[in-house]
């Protein structure tokens, strides 16, 4: 690892922002805050994947992946960020090296190449390039190719120096964070301010997410002046130091972007959530308060006290019909991050019981959340094998579990209902409306009729238990043709 980039792990190892990394001891902090990844074992990201999905979103800039070309396959489009317009983001370009290329020493020129290439034919605002761990090793220098490729082609090129190895995932979000306060934050003016324009960081835009939001902050006069990285255009991630106020979402990977934001632009930031009808409203009241210390009109907040009002009600009415058909379910979750606390409070809102909530990637002010709301910490869990999960299924009586999609057949196995939360969900979840889904989507799962048909004995467990023969086969064996010879099940 490079010096450099030794330097820049360091610094997101020692967050002052962190409820988690202040409580440390000065060697721990030195450590980091994740497990180093066990080589073949990489499953779940390296620090690569964590930039890319931090900063994939930005849907009008070009992603060049600096790499033999499995990296890109690993890494392509892993998550469903949305856009409302631009769709270069989703094309995967890569520089493909190949032996040859790193025993001759061609990886910085084919950089050069592919760069110029990508301006030539797409004309991005900008084009992303990624360090990853090959071309890190053979010591190419991606900040210097950038350079120079953004004084002979007049497009920026910014240089996302986060190779695999550098450590986990959700190290390579911080990393991604950082890259962007280096080399890309403040490089523009917008044309306009006002004090209505707020920062989003950490919401993606999953499935549309951000869009089950934005109509409330429109009716509010509020502007996304900056967002990192939901539906985001470059200059969003340009003009991010114009902003007033900062929204965090996703608390745990990017709060050292928000805390640098303060301390640098003073831009003061909050932590919230638009999971669930009393989050969402607590988000929107907070961002309102905050927009009106910083020169925002006072009745700024009358009016967000009137859209809670109206949308409360109207979300309240439209939940009445399923109220009944889900309350009392347990569920079991399988989660992490800000989403520990704020699906719990969601479910709960609907009359529905937690019976264990996962705290994985959380912070401990996620974790001081999880046990206010549960009133207990007993229920909450780090990280769960399989085989426990399905013991804990069974033992609990849970009657859903709700996790991403690397659990669904856990849920299968034990013949218990399931709902995906997580990133690569194909339904958005957010905001008041997103709760309506949310309950939408337990309810098609949870009252499906083929649970009854699903949990029920098959006839030959049935008759067996009950001592009796196994129910013969009749006439043919449908596969193998062979007639049946009925004395050959009589005393089975
Ligand atoms: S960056 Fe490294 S760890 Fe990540 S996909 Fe590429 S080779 Fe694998």
């Amino acid at each position: 690892m490079s010096d450099a980039l030794k330097d820049t792990v360091q610094q997101a190892f020692n967050e002052p922002a962190c409820a988690t990394n202040r409580a440390k001891s000065a060697d721990d902090r030195k450590k980091g805050c994740a497990k180093p990844l066990t080589p073949g074992a990489a499953a779940g990201g390296c620090a690569f994947d964590g930039a890319k999905i931090t900063l994939q979103p930005i849907v009008d800039v070009a992603h060049l992946v600096h790499a033999p070309l499995a990296c890109e396959g690993n890494a392509w489009d892993n998550r469903g960020s949305a856009s409302s317009g631009p769709m270069i983001y989703k094309t995967g370009f890569t520089t493909d090296l190949t032996e040859l290329d790193i025993v001759m020493g061609h990886g910085e020129k084919k950089l050069y190449r592919a760069i110029r290439e990508i301006v030539e034919k797409h004309r991005p605002p900008a084009v992303f390039v990624y360090a990853t761990c090959v071309t890190s090793m053979i010591g190419d220098d991606i900040e210097a190719v950038c350079k120079a490729a953004t004084e002979a082609f007049g497009t920026p090129a910014i240089p996302v120096d986060v190779p695999g190895f550098a450590g986990s995932k959700n190290l390579g979000c911080k990393l991604g964070g950082e890259m962007m306060f280096r080399h890309v934050i403040g490089t523009q003016e917008p044309e306009r301010t006002t004090e209505y324009d707020i920062n989003i960081i950490g919401d993606y835009n999953l499935s549309g997410e951000l869009w089950q939001v934005k109509p409330l902050l429109d009716k509010l006069g509020i502007r996304i002046l900056g967002s990192l990285s939901a539906d985001a255009r470059y200059k969003q991630v340009a003009q991010m130091h114009r902003a007033r106020v900062t929204m965090l979402v996703c608390a745990h990977a990017l709060i050292g972007l928000a805390r640098q934001l303060e301390e640098t632009y003073g831009i003061p930031f909050f932590e919230g959530s638009f999971y669930g009808i009393s989050d969402t409203s607590d988000a929107l009241r907070q961002m309102c308060r905050m927009l009106v210390e910083r020169g925002a009109d006072a009745a700024l907040l009358d009016r967000c006290e009137a859209l809670i009002a109206e949308e409360e009600a109207k979300v309240r009415a439209e939940l009445e019909p399923y109220r009944a058909k889900v309350a009392g379910k347990r569920v079991l979750l399988y989660t992490g991050g800000h989403k520990s606390w704020s699906v719990v409070s969601a479910l709960q809102e609907l009359g529905m019981e937690v019976v264990g909530t996962s705290v994985r990637k959380a912070t401990e002010n996620d974790k001081a959340r999880v046990a206010e709301i549960m009133g207990t910490e007993t229920h909450m869990f780090e990280n769960m094998a399989p085989k426990e999960m399905y013991k804990t299924l069974r033992a609990s009586g849970a009657d859903i579990l709700m996790s991403g999609a690397r659990s669904q057949f856990v849920a299968l196995k034990a013949r218990v209902p399931w709902v995906d939360v997580n990133q690569e969900k194909h339904e958005p979840y957010a905001g008041y409306m997103g709760m309506v889904d949310l309950v939408r989507a337990i309810d098609r799962s949870v009252n499906n009729p083929m649970w009854a048909d699903v949990r029920r004995p098959a006839p030959w467990d049935e008759a067996r238990r009950a001592g009796g023969p196994r129910p013969m086969l009749r006439d043919r064996c449908p596969v193998s043709g062979f007639a049946n010879d009925p004395t050959d099940f009589e005393d089975c």
